[in-house]
């Protein structure tokens, strides 16, 4: 180029110089002449060039930035992108891309989509995608690479690219990595479908498994068994030893009954202290029982756990397909109803589901929700029963019992309801309502004449533990004018099960405070001897079963005697329950019982009934009736 324009100049440099000697006669010296006007025409060339080289180099520079721009866009898109010839040929890819790096290993870029092509697309996919190219459409769908200990997933589109003619000329491949999003997915799906704590499948994954497995005996001739199980006295142990025993003991039992099932047969923990089996056999019945008692025998095997030996059992519910119900959820909810009537039975046992059971699940629901209404529409009631001093036979005070009047639910008792207000969590403001409105009325009847009675209010273990039982009684004290001294708190066994400093310390408050504590139906428990001496018990009360067949029964009279002086030599007032006839007073004054309490003198009174006869028995007290 340069040459080009050199001989140009010196073209046109010596033209100029002819032009100027030979037809304008110039006087100059054409040596001279023509060195001038090639220097003025090279000079002219000169800018020229210089200005074409500077475009040019403007130019080239533009196109640097450029490709630079497209090399950092294409590098950092969110997408691997691909270029290929219709022969499948790579053109372009965006190499330093974090997708592609991830796949690269030691493959050339050259070969490393056929590689990936051939060792990780599935043929039949491989298929799918050549025929949508090749009727020019557009193919979207993932791909899973990956080895043994990972997988890759990358969601691609592939996209056919026609030349003028409409015909394929190049393949566009768009491939987004998706292996993070997959194993989040993944880790959703696992939450959904097992329980954290033990890695058992959850409530979700047994219903499933179930549809399935009635899908599955349909055409088969026999059905399957579902067991229910539920750990025995579970809630004590969270109240008193904390969720982190409680959560290595569901631990330890998953493992126990995984090692009890077979391994086609589905183990699910339900949640909490649930768990179920799905027992698909032929001989059903007969299998089930065997395996319903090798499970309790494993929840009765001791927990050892943070030092403590923790002793729990279980309650079994079984029923059957297609005998007990066609479906998953039917049948779940039957195995569940079988369970409680196991429970209610008293625990530690197994029971097949029978017509009825479930009314008695719902009926638990029904209670609920009626129970949460109780207080504002004014349906409990107090009752009150004395309780008589035996050497003297005076009244010394009254047991707080607490009656439900809710006529659709046809007047449920105590036994019924304190149970489902325990499991719900009513019981901790139902328990304070009592608390406050005995305190009450004792004052009141204290300012209309009658003498000081101390007043025994039942308490629940969840009222001790999740309610604030020692704030709610300074309270109830204090509104109500009530001397400390008048309170008594009965507490049961169940509560003491497993000691905790917490325990002691809201007993030691409690007593602070001056009231006295009562040990509840005692003898029917876990209640070991040990907690007399642990717990600052001022009363202890033996419970109605043993007072029963007293007259009849001489194992109960050394029972009831053993207790009473065991209560003595700890300084406890000892108090029978359930008195009915005066041959069972007379073994118990006999025996140096303190007190009693029962039908021969009282059922339990509605407040205005229980003056009318706390009058009578003083009446009669003064006429020596009694
Ligand atoms: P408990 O505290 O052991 O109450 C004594 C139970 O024995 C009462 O049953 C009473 O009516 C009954 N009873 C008294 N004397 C006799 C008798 O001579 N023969 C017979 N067969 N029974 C007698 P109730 O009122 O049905 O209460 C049952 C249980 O419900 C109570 O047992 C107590 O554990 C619980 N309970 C009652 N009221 C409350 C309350 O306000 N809070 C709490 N947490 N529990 C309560
Ligand atoms: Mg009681
Ligand atoms: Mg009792």
């Amino acid at each position: 180029m340069a040459h080009l324009f050199l001989a140009i100049a010196f073209i046109v440099s010596a033209a100029l110089s002819a032009v100027a000697y030979f037809v304008l006669k110039t006087p100059y010296d054409p040596a001279l002449l023509m060195l001038a006007t090639l220097t003025g025409c090279i000079s002219l060339v000169a800018l020229c060039f210089s200005n074409v080289l500077d475009r040019q180099s403007k130019l080239r520079k533009q196109l640097e930035l450029k490709n630079e721009q497209q090399r950092i866009l294409l590098e950092h898109d969110s997408s691997a992108l691909m270029l290929l010839d219709k022969y499948f040929n790579l053109e372009l890819l965006n190499i330093h891309h974090a997708s592609i790096a991830k796949f690269q290993n030691n493959s050339s870029s050259d070969n490393l989509l056929v590689n990936i092509w051939r060792d990780n697309v599935p043929e039949e996919t491989r298929k799918l995608i050549r025929q949508t190219l090749s009727d020019k459409r557009t193919w979207r769908g993932e791909l899973r690479f990956g080895d043994l200990h990972k997988d890759e997933y990358i969601a691609a589109t592939i996209t056919p690219i026609l030349d003028d003619d409409g015909e394929l000329s190049r393949i566009a491949i768009c491939a987004e990595d998706i292996s993070e999003h997959k194993a989040i997915v993944d880790r959703l799906f696992i939450r959904e479908h097992y329980n954290v704590l033990t890695g058992l499948p959850n409530r979700h994954f047994a219903l499933r498994a179930l549809q399935s497995s009635i899908k599955d005996v349909e055409s088969a001739d026999h059905g399957f068994i579902l067991i229910h199980i539920d750990l025995d006295r579970i809630r004590y142990i969270n109240d008193s030893l904390g969720h982190q025993v409680v959560d290595k003991i569901f631990i330890e039992t998953s493992e126990r009954l995984r090692r009890s099932v077979h391994d086609d047969q589905i183990l699910a923990h339900l949640g909490a202290d649930e768990f179920l089996i799905i027992l698909n056999t032929e001989n059903c019945t007969n299998e089930a029982e065997i395996l319903a008692e090798t499970l309790l025998d494993r929840c009765r095997e001791p927990f050892y756990i943070n030092h403590h030996e923790v002793n729990i059992s279980a309650s079994l519910g079984l029923c059957k397909y297609p005998d007990d119900g066609a479906d998953g959820a039917i049948l779940m909810r039957r195995a569940e109803a079988a369970m409680f009537n196991a429970k209610e039975k008293g625990g530690d046992r197994f029971s097949f589901f029978e017509e009825g059971m479930s009314s008695e699940t719902e009926r638990r629901l029904e209670m609920e929700n009626h129970l949460r209404h109780a207080i504002e529409r004014d349906e409990f009631k107090l009752y009150y029963q004395p309780v008589i001093d035996l050497a003297s036979n005076k009244l010394r005070g009254v047991e707080v019992l607490l009656r439900w009047q809710n006529v659709e639910l046809n007047n449920p008792g105590p036994d019924q309801f304190i149970a489902v207000a325990e499991q719900s969590g009513l019981i901790v403001g139902i328990g304070k309502w009592v608390l406050e409105h005995a305190c009450k009325q004792i004052v009141t009847w204290s300012q209309a004449g009658m003498p000081p009675l101390s007043v025994a209010v039942n308490i629940s273990a969840k009222q001790f533990i999740d309610g604030d039982i020692v704030e709610n009684v300074r309270y109830a004290l204090l509104q109500s004018g009530l001397p400390a001294s008048q309170l008594e708190l009965e507490i049961t066994e169940g509560l003491l099960i497993n000691d905790t400093p917490e325990i002691r310390d809201t007993f030691a408050q409690l007593k602070a405070l001056g009231i006295h504590l009562s040990l509840d139906d005692f003898g029917t428990g876990y209640a070991s001897l040990s907690y007399l001496k642990r717990y600052p018990f001022d009363t202890l009360k033996i419970d109605r079963s043993f007072v029963h067949d007293i007259d009849k029964c001489n194992d109960s009279v050394t029972l009831t005697n053993a207790i009473i002086a065991m209560g003595h030599s700890f300084n406890m007032t000892v108090i029978a329950e359930g008195v009915e006839n005066l041959h069972q007073r007379r073994i118990l004054r006999e025996r140096h019982c303190d007190m009693v309490q029962g039908f021969l003198y009282s059922p339990p009174l509605p407040a205005d009934q229980f003056v009318a006869w706390a009058k009578r028995y003083a009446e009669m007290q003064i006429s020596q009736h009694v």
